[in-house]
């Protein structure tokens, strides 16, 4: 975490984005937060047509980087940038040229005209991953549970090479969405499967649990949690009785459990990281909110994160140099998930909400740095649905709050209102934010719909 009051200079530095554009076209793009603050000027508000116009590239992308903060409304970019930064500072995400807003609303299950104006991160995943509206729960299947190609799928048809990385267990729904098909996102692995998805189970015929579906589906990266679920047992086919491990081994699969094993992990063999048993441990801890608030506090970093657990930007860098090869004539796609940014807002923790989303934004850092190297990658972020976290004027709600004292010295109170203590904070039905830089980013642009996503990737990486 960056010391009080380190770098005042870039309070002044609001608006230098074109500057900066200017400086790294034709990729747009300037480094991370506040390395290059000194080489910015204050001119916030210069003409920045030119900029613009030059961040706009039509053709095809030999590389696409999808970068999805669960849960990351507007209120939780704005919190985390406050904290980190300063309120006039900018993280990584912020740095993107091109910005719009799309919408996630859901449908119902056996009625798509319906709609549910609030999503889950199974169905909002399924919409960019398929381009099909479903209804909350459903993980690439469309509103009547029928199976729906996904873009991990197509890519790899395409002869593109692959990556699905998170801190949550694989087997969750934002990178369950890309190689698997279950009627209900409990369905991780065989014994839920049986209980939950009958129709998807292997005994009855189906494709499996979603931990069997991935390993079928077989991304060259597959990194995060959720290692317990690869511990149980197949329940018919050729791996009857043998572990879905057992089944991912012999698929090909190096499975490491360490970031030192992460790093060491060779190119040409497809890579299964599993770094925890459910959900990888959060980075930061702070109070939770409470009714009538907490002292103003500092956040401080977790105790209980293991040391030999890679960060998602180290996963990122690694999924980005295993999957990256310039002798072939085809790149690949990845995605990169900050899973708890949502799971620390249903806790209403904000300090383990903010570390989830400055450790998302590190990711992303690498993933832009990887863009300024490789000017044919298309890098978007977005988030698949908004979340409770309000920032507030302290005392101002009859909610849960709690007030921290950002880096740049300020009280900022967090108000979650859709819950009890102890219960589980509502995602929120608002439109988020998408940002994009590279080949086909012009198409976020404006209002689009989360399931638009699908066509602008599939058009940007030309999959048939
Ligand atoms: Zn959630």
């Amino acid at each position: 975490m960056a010391s009080l009051f380190a770098g005042r200079r870039r309070w002044l530095v609001a608006g230098a984005l074109g500057a900066a554009l200017v400086a790294a076209a034709p990729v747009a793009l300037a480094t991370n937060g506040s390395d290059n603050a000194d080489a910015r000027s204050s001119a916030g508000t210069g003409d920045r047509t030119a900029d613009v116009r030059a961040a706009v590239q039509g053709g095809h992308a030999r590389n696409v980087i999808l970068f999805i903060g669960d849960g990351m409304g507007q209120s939780e970019i704005t919190a985390a940038r406050n904290y980190e930064r300063g309120a006039a500072g900018r993280l990584a995400m912020d740095e993107l040229p091109l910005t719009g807003d799309y919408t996630t609303y859901a449908v119902e299950q056996n009625n798509p005209a319906k709609p549910n104006y609030v999503t889950d991160s199974a169905a909002s995943g399924t919409g960019w991953a398929t381009g099909t509206k479903t209804y909350n729960g459903a993980i690439s299947v469309d509103a009547y549970g029928n199976d729906v190609p996904t873009i991990l799928e197509l890519a790899k048809r395409n002869g593109l090479r692959t990556g699905d990385v998170t801190t949550a267990e694989v087997q969750d729904a934002t990178p369950a969405v890309l190689g698997a098909h279950v009627v209900n996102r409990d369905c991780k692995g065989p014994v839920e499967t049986t209980a939950k998805c009958a129709k998807n189970a292997k005994e009855n015929g189906g494709l499996g649990s979603i931990a069997e579906q991935l390993v079928q589906t077989r991304p060259d990266v597959l990194l995060g949690g959720g290692a317990k679920y690869f511990n149980q047992q197949v329940t018919a086919g050729k791996f009857k009785g043998k572990t879905v491990l057992d089944q991912a081994k012999a698929a090909g699969y190096t499975v490491v459990n360490t970031a030192a094993d992460l790093a060491a992990a060779k190119k040409g063999k497809p890579v299964l990281g599993l770094f925890a048993d459910g959900n990888m441990p959060v980075n930061w801890t702070g109070p939770a909110a409470v009714h009538g608030g907490t002292a103003p506090t500092r956040c401080a970093p977790n105790p209980k994160l293991p040391a030999t657990q890679p960060k998602l930007a180290d996963q990122t860098r690694k999924a980005l140099e295993l999957l990256d090869d310039r002798r072939s004539d085809k790149g690949f796609f990845l995605q990169v998930e900050g899973a708890s940014i949502d799971k620390q807002d249903h806790a209403a923790d904000p300090c383990g909400q903010i570390g989830e989303t400055v450790d998302f934004d590190a990711a992303i850092a690498a993933g832009t740095a990887f863009a300024r190297s490789h000017p044919d990658t298309l890098v978007l972020v977005t988030a698949d649905h908004g979340h409770s976290s309000q920032i507030v004027e302290p005392a101002a709600t009859p909610g849960l709050t709690a007030t921290l004292i950002t880096n740049e010295g300020a009280n900022m109170t967090l108000a979650y209102g859709t819950a009890e203590a102890g219960g589980s904070q509502s995602h929120t039905g608002t439109q988020v934010r998408i940002a994009g830089l590279g080949p086909q980013a012009a198409n976020i642009v404006g209002l689009t719909n989360q399931t638009d996503l699908f066509g602008t990737l599939k058009r940007a990486l030309k999959l048939r």
